[in-house]
């Protein structure tokens, strides 16, 4: 016998359900007794999505193609075909460091992406109430200047110039689209109103649905080359955000800035707490000894005098109580073991 459906808590567009951040997302809303709708670029990445939904809620998933956020008006077709949404949750972004032309690859899917699904719901969805957006924290912090302490009130420095800079698009076109995103609220006053979720550097068990692991996201690419033994000579430097935050927190950081009343109008600063590439593999080789041989060692490149974080507006606001980095990473390489059994 199937579990019983509920009825739905209401309607949720996620963009980019292909994602990895998004499948998480998607799953804390369904489990929460939400009906999701999903943006993917192709029939078969959201056949994989619905497919791979637990049996007892899948028929609460379904997706719709949006080939390229970028694109005028992308998501107006969506929204005239499926009426009746509450919320939207605004992940799709490319996150990568293949840069070959950075104000098509980043600046503006980020961008247009972001304003373009801000018109939309404005012009064709009036029963939406509130937009989630995932920012990030590098439209937070400063990584050639660090505060003493960040929280919500800072902004990063990143200008427009830095966007056409391949190391520093991504970066700049995170906080571009989300500067944008707040200054469309303030000119265009919409029905709807907005929470943004910095979160930081992210980890946490792959998506189910993903096909290989090549096919990973960005911020998980640490974890699977030390399983993999690809860093067996020597470890690379930490890169300068040394924050990490799980998934899963991720995940509920985006549910609850969707539900709790004031959070509307508000940023949240996502973050579980340090790490370095030094603390991370000394976790694998503590929860995974039989992986030891393939795992690198050196020193702690943490700076001893690290910036301070301050995320107690996330803990009162959302009522978030975060993952520790033991167990995001051991979660990680276990997700990654049962996907690939070779690898043990
Ligand atoms: P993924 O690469 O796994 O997901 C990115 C998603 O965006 C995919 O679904 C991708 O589709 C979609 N996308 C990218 N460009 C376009 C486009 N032009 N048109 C349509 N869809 C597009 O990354 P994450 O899950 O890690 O990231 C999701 C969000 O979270 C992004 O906004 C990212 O900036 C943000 N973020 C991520 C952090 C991290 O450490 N992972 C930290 C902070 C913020 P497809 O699969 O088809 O390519």
């Amino acid at each position: 016998m199937g579990e019983e459906i509920t009825p739905s808590k209401g309607r949720v567009l996620v963009t980019g359900g292909s994602g990895f951040i998004a499948s998480h997302v998607i799953d804390v809303f369904l489990d929460e007794g939400f009906e999701i709708v999903t943006t993917v670029r192709s029939d078969e990445k959201g056949q994989g999505i619905v497919e791979s939904a637990k049996p007892s809620l899948r028929e609460r998933v379904s997706y719709a193609i949006v080939r390229d956020i970028s694109e005028d008006g992308a998501f107006d077709s969506v929204f005239q075909n499926e009426p009746g949404f509450d919320i939207v949750v605004h992940t799709a972004s490319p996150y990568h460091h293949n840069v070959q032309d950075p104000v098509k690859d980043f600046l503006e899917p980020a961008i247009k992406g972001t304003t373009g699904l801000l018109k939309s719901v404005k012009t064709n969805a009036p029963t939406v109430k509130r937009v989630v957006i995932t920012s990030s924290s590098a439209a937070v912090i400063n990584p050639l200047k660090h505060a003493k302490v960040y929280d919500e009130t800072h902004w990063a420095p990143w200008t427009r110039e830095d966007a056409l800079v391949p190391g520093t698009a991504y970066t700049a076109s995170k906080k571009l689209s989300e500067q944008a995103a707040w200054e469309f609220m303030e000119t265009e006053r919409p029905n709807f109103d907005l929470a943004t979720i910095n979160c930081t550097f992210t980890y946490g068990p792959v998506q189910r649905n993903l096909p290989n692991l090549d096919a990973m996201n960005t911020s998980n690419h640490l974890i699977r080359d030390l399983v993999q033994g690809k860093l067996k000579d020597g470890l690379p430097p930490t890169v300068p955000v040394c924050t990490f935050v799980d998934v899963r927190d991720v995940a509920q950081s985006h549910l609850k800035a969707a539900i709790v009343p004031e959070a509307g109008g508000n940023r949240f600063y996502i973050v579980g707490g340090y790490f370095s590439n030094k603390r991370i593999a000394d976790e694998i080789r503590r929860s995974f000894p039989e992986l030891a041989e393939r795992l690198p060692d050196g020193p702690d490149d943490l700076p001893k005098d690290v910036f301070g974080i301050d995320i107690s507006k996330s803990r009162r606001v959302l009522g978030l109580e975060y993952v520790s980095l033991a167990k995001s990473v051991k979660d990680t390489v276990q997700s990654i073991l049962d996907m690939a059994p070779e690898l043990r």
